[in-house]
């Protein structure tokens, strides 16, 4: 392609909407525009990037034996509410677009595609002479994220790869999962980024077995912690560790001691000149259930640490049928405003006790009368702990659980773990951490959406079950801007060989000399018929716009037909590394070549 019939703009200031280096950098490059919250168009340059990643995507999908095809984007509701995710979508997680059509039909714009892949398996899968089953697509997602932003990271629209699986067992499941996770890893690897798989939290998706494919970039989102023995790494959504030992209480003696302005925990271990880790802090939550029960919840956790709320949901999704309910829609902290709704009379807040009454709650249908009392593992071997006294201005100090307060049946793990926690596997092993940017997520779904949806097969002895699905999406357009958030300098974007839109820019510095023109002429035509993708930037300006756009634009390898022609060379730059050459001619094509091959392209010849 030729940069002066390119739709080619560049920018040298950052845009104000840009946060992250990324996002700034594809604007200036005249990769991405912006067009409303969370959509963007893909110009040429970053779809050439997207296509790349893509076909990267689609050769490893070919290997484990995905096949492609393409769902509609436009579902109807029903199919939603088949799987009974119809209101948690539109509604509470409000993360669905929702519509209606000229019958006054209700259809939503796909999030992900379980529902709309499982009445299609319902209505063609019949028999286990037909499983395993592998499909996938790439195509365009619509979310209506809380906090659209970092461009193409959080997206109201993006592109995602998304894989369904279907088998005849969770044992056949497990094999395809592992597979798919091999593909995972060689994909991520071919486009050049730097990964961590960890565990993951299944969220709304639902199923069991989850693992998130994380870049390591500063930038990240998410945070994930790992040990040094490359044994354990998981999202902090899901992270589990010991917690460091207590230290001993100052107190051995039950009392009840005055504390007066002592409602946080840094100010009560000031006040008694103790460790926080032998504080019972306990901590009160509302819990919606989907029956529209309200239940309040009561968790003692120890001082130094705190509650981690994806935890506590998934912890207290088993109790949804006590509470005529079949799921938690949300957890959140009760706070002064909340509790004048649910609470008769005023807590006292920051000195609550494991023991706090139940009749502070107002009787009410939409109410559960009691406090669901639950107790972090953290807090249960401790001894002569100090906890609040549920009296405004007083603790108890050197209690101990069945002797001075009922420990709570139920043991949960709900902290957030720390770094330098010890790790689980190998107490010696202690918890780093690091930031990523989450771009695939595999799921062994099992059959959630089979059973609620009727999706059966016969088996072998002729009886009829739900079959067992497995998920696997990858953020290709996230994917792409996160290579750009792992490799940048000063001067611009540093594409991977693998994925940038074009593996060389020839530059002419003065196209009026045409000796410049004919030598660049001639080697892009060579260079594109041996299948090397190559710009030219023939443009009528300065030699040094040209270069720092080639900079900005990130083309792997720069040629340019300058001073070193008149010894029948010309010299070639590594965007990477800046590490200029003076190559003969006549070598340049063969070079090239196997520089790019050497990166991992697998070069099509003919090809402009
Ligand atoms: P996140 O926690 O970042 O919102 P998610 O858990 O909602 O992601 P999945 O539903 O597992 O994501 O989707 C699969 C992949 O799609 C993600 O791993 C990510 O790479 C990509 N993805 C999800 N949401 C967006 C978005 N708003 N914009 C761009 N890519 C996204
Ligand atoms: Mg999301």
């Amino acid at each position: 392609m030729r940069l002066s019939q390119m739709l080619f703009v560049t920018l040298r200031e950052d845009p104000a909407e840009a946060e992250i280096p990324s996002h700034k950098l594809l604007l200036r490059a005249g990769y991405i525009r912006r067009i409303g919250s969370g959509i963007y168009i893909y110009l040429p340059l970053m779809w050439r990037v997207l296509q790349k990643v893509s076909q990267i995507v689609r050769e490893e999908m070919d290997v484990v034996k995905a096949q492609e095809c393409l769902l509609p984007q436009l579902q109807p509701a029903d199919l939603w509410r088949e799987s009974g995710r119809w209101e948690a979508y539109t509604k509470v997680e409000g993360i669905m677009f929702s519509l209606n059509d000229r019958r006054q039909t209700q259809l939503g714009l796909g999030p992900t595609h379980e529902e709309v892949i499982t009445a299609l398996a319902k209505d063609m899968i019949y028999s286990y002479r037909q499983l395993p089953v592998n499909l996938y697509q790439i195509q365009t997602k619509f979310r209506d994220e809380i906090r659209p932003r970092f461009g193409l990271m959080r997206g109201r629209e993006f592109i995602m790869k998304d894989a369904y699986s279907f088998h005849t067992s969770s044992e056949n499941l497990q094999k395809t999962y592992e597979a798919m996770e091999q593909a995972y890893r060689n994909i991520i690897c071919r486009c050049g980024l730097a990964f961590r798989a960890v565990q993951a939290d299944s969220g709304a998706i639902g199923g069991s077995a989850s693992q998130e494919f994380m870049i390591l970039a500063e930038s990240g989102e998410d945070q994930i912690f790992y040990t040094k023995d490359g044994k354990y790494a998981a999202n902090a959504e899901k992270a589990v560790s010991l917690p460091c030992d207590p230290d001993q209480s100052p107190f051995t003696k039950l009392e009840k001691l005055e504390t007066p302005a002592t409602d946080t925990i840094e100010k009560l271990c000031k006040f008694l000149k103790c460790s926080p880790t032998v504080v019972v802090k306990n901590v009160l939550y509302e819990i919606l259930y989907d029956s529209g029960k309200t239940v309040m919840v009561l968790i003692s956790i120890r001082g130094d640490h705190d509650v981690n709320e994806v935890k506590l949901k998934n912890e207290l999704a088993i109790f949804s049928p006590q509470y005529q309910g079949s799921k938690v829609l949300d957890v959140k902290t009760s706070n002064k405003i909340s509790q004048q709704k649910w609470a008769i009379k005023p807590l006292p807040l920051g000195y609550i006790g494991p023991d706090i009454e139940d009749d502070y709650i107002r009787h009410d249908k939409d109410y559960a009368p009691k406090f669901l009392r639950i107790v972090d593992k953290t807090v249960v071997e401790l001894k002569n702990f100090i906890t609040g006294a549920n009296e405004d201005g007083y603790h108890t100090t050197g209690a101990n659980w069945n002797q001075d307060f009922q420990l709570p049946k139920l043991v949960v793990d709900v902290k957030t773990v720390m770094i330098g926690d010890r790790a689980v596997h190998d107490p010696k092993q202690t918890l780093e951490t690091a930031k990523g940017i989450e771009v695939g997520h595999i799921f062994q779904l099992g059959t959630k959406y089979s059973q609620a949806m009727g999706a059966t097969f016969t088996n072998e002895i002729g009886e009829e079950q739900p079959l067992v699905m497995g998920c696997y999406g990858l953020g290709v357009s996230r994917l792409a801007q996160a290579a750009v958030e792992q490799s940048y300098d000063k001067n611009g974007i540093v594409w991977p060989v693998t994925i940038a839109p074009y593996h060389v820019i020839i530059i002419i510095p003065n196209i009026n000399d045409l000796k410049q023109v004919e030598a660049a002429e001639k080697l892009y035509n060579k260079l594109n018929q041996s299948g090397v993708e190559t710009l030219l930037d023939d443009r009528d300006e300065r030699a040094g716009v040209k270069f720092k756009d080639a900079d900005l634009i990130g083309i792997p390898y720069r040629v340019v037909t300058g001073r070193s022609l008149k010894s029948d060379k010309v010299e070639v730059v590594e965007r990477g590394s800046k590490h200029s050459q003076e190559i003969p001619i006549e070598k340049i094509v063969v070079t090239l070549k196997q520089w790019v091959t050497e990166m991992g392209v697998q070069l099509q010849e003919g090809t402009k």
